[in-house]
């Protein structure tokens, strides 16, 4: 097994209170954990990819969620704590799946990757669809249970029972 750690938009818009899109004050309780991930997987030498949410003006989500992550604004930035080490890759996207007009696919798979490991938010969103199309590609899927949350607590643990029960999605602690 190779797993890759997939970080899913620890933004400032989402991750701070004003921020655009804020999520919530579970926001803080996941940070740490999703810091602990990062810090075992770069000692482990697992792949660390941040995935992040990168709007243009305009962009279609906006029909249904306030404007966030416009691309090159600071809410669009990934947290200080959580900033990318050298060779870490960082994957921009528009939709919810952070395979959905990217390159994570072939980035996974130029390392090798058969496993991903979910951190971030929100969980019935990017991380839902994110682990959707994953296993449409026959990745396996964790999710971290604490190192992931939403604005909506309800949806989060409908989501937890999908990614579990429908996708196949391993609900894991963290490590
Ligand atoms: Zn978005």
């Amino acid at each position: 097994m190779t797993r890759a750690l997939v970080i899913v938009d620890m933004i400032e818009d989402f991750v701070r209170e004003g921020g655009a899109l804020y999520c919530g004050p579970s926001m803080a309780r996941i940070l740490p954990i999703v810091a602990g991930e990062v810090a075992r997987a770069r000692a482990a030498g697992e792949p660390v990819v941040h995935l992040t949410d990168a709007h243009l003006p305009g962009d279609a989500e906006f029909a249904m969620f306030p404007p966030h992550a416009i691309a090159g604004t600071p809410g669009a930035a990934i947290v200080p704590e959580l900033i990318p080490a050298a060779g870490e890759v960082v994957v921009r996207k528009r939709r919810y799946s952070g395979f959905f007009g990217t390159d994570l696919d072939i980035t996974l798979r130029e390392l090798r990757v058969d496993t991903i490991r979910l951190v971030g938010d929100c969980t019935n969103i990017c991380i839902l669809y994110t682990a959707a199309d994953a296993r449409n590609l026959g990745y396996a899927v964790e999710v971290v249970a604490d190192g992931v949350t939403s604005f909506d607590l309800e949806a989060h643990r409908f989501a937890l029972r999908e990614l579990e029960r429908t996708l196949g999605a391993r609900i894991v602690l963290p490590a």
